[in-house]
């Protein structure tokens, strides 16, 4: 059994080469980028060198196969992703504004990226972490059970549930939040959203407002909050610390967040003080910035150590 675990979807990204192309015109796309946040998250696990496995599925196509090629390139554990033969891989097309914002187009439900069971077999020996994200929750009832199912199996064999928000507006449509995450929440024990995000977990304004009320959940060790070019927090029940972002070129945020939490997990994995993850996580982060592509990126033990050491 892997150190790291994630249940979630896997996709492909199309993406505008340059920002202010609206997806409504025709024009150029640069594709296809492995992607989908579980998979970003679970490739940088394996590339800091932890062992790492992915519950998913993709569609047996090219597409398919473009995901399985890097994941396994990288030795992430691939043998609980569904290979289906009749239907295609998902896709998301993406493009960036000036300002910064980001468009998508999902085609996601329907796909063998939110098809997958558990596999109660993944239950037999429990792993370190298993990772949730907001997203995976977000596209389609039947998937979101299983992952619950996923949760409230490895949660009671002792694995520590770390989840990440991701809460996109496009795949809210106007949901309850807390029915959509409830399960996952009141076992999470590491939680790493975003500022808006931690806002709309806890229900209240402020951030200092919201860490405390985030608390009163017993499972809740550690709260990272993601600040992107302003930078991230841990915050435990005794302390909280800041950390600066890593400076880099910025060539396309997406999958930066992905890439911060597998390095917070990888931190905690080595025993490491809150404020040695917070600095894994935001080189891992950084890093992922500096590359276009939401999974590309020069990330390694190796690239992460020197960032840290400013060599
Ligand atoms: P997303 O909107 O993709 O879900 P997120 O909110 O999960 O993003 P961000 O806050 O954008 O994640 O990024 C996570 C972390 O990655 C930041 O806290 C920072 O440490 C690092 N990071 C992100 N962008 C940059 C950048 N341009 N330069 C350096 N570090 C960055
Ligand atoms: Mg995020």
């Amino acid at each position: 059994m892997p150190e790291v675990l994630t249940m979630g979807e896997m996709l492909v990204e199309i993406m505008r080469p340059r920002s202010g192309m609206a997806l409504s015109d025709p024009g150029d796309f640069l594709g296809p980028f492995p992607s989908g946040a579980p998979a970003i998250f679970i490739d940088t696990v394996a590339r800091l060198g932890h062992s790492a496995g992915i519950i998913g599925g993709v569609g047996k196509d090219d597409f398919g196969a473009c995901i399985l090629k890097r994941l396994k390139g990288h030795g992430v554990e691939v043998r609980w992703v569904l290979e289906v033969p009749d239907r295609s891989t998902a896709v998301a097309f993406v493009t960036y504004f000036a300002d910064g914002s980001r468009k998508f187009i999902y085609h996601i439900d329907g796909t063998p990226a939110v098809m997958a069971d558990f596999p109660v077999e993944a239950a037999r020996e429990a792993p370190k972490f298993f990772h949730v994200m907001g997203c995976s929750l977000m596209a389609n009832d039947r998937f979101r059970a299983s992952i619950f199912d996923a949760v409230s199996a490895l949660h009671e064999k002792g694995t520590k549930i770390s989840f990440d928000p991701n809460i996109r507006p496009e795949l809210l449509a106007g949901r309850d939040v807390q029915e959509l995450v409830g399960p996952v929440l009141d076992r999470c024990a590491v939680l790493l959203p975003g500022v808006s995000e931690l806002q709309l977990l806890a229900g209240v304004e402020g951030v200092q407002e919201s860490i405390r009320a985030l608390f009163a959940r017993k499972a809740l060790q550690t709260i990272v909050l993601k600040r992107g070019g302003n930078g991230a927090s841990a915050y435990s029940r005794e302390e909280s610390i800041d950390v600066p972002v890593y400076p880099v070129k910025e060539v396309d945020p997406t999958g930066a967040g992905d890439s911060f939490d597998a390095g917070f997990l990888c931190g905690l994995l080595e025993g490491r003080p809150l404020a040695g993850c917070l600095k894994v996580a935001a080189a891992a982060g950084a890093l992922n910035a500096a590359s276009f592509g939401p999974m590309e990126g020069n990330i390694s033990a190796r690239t992460v150590g020197d960032l840290m050491s400013g060599s």
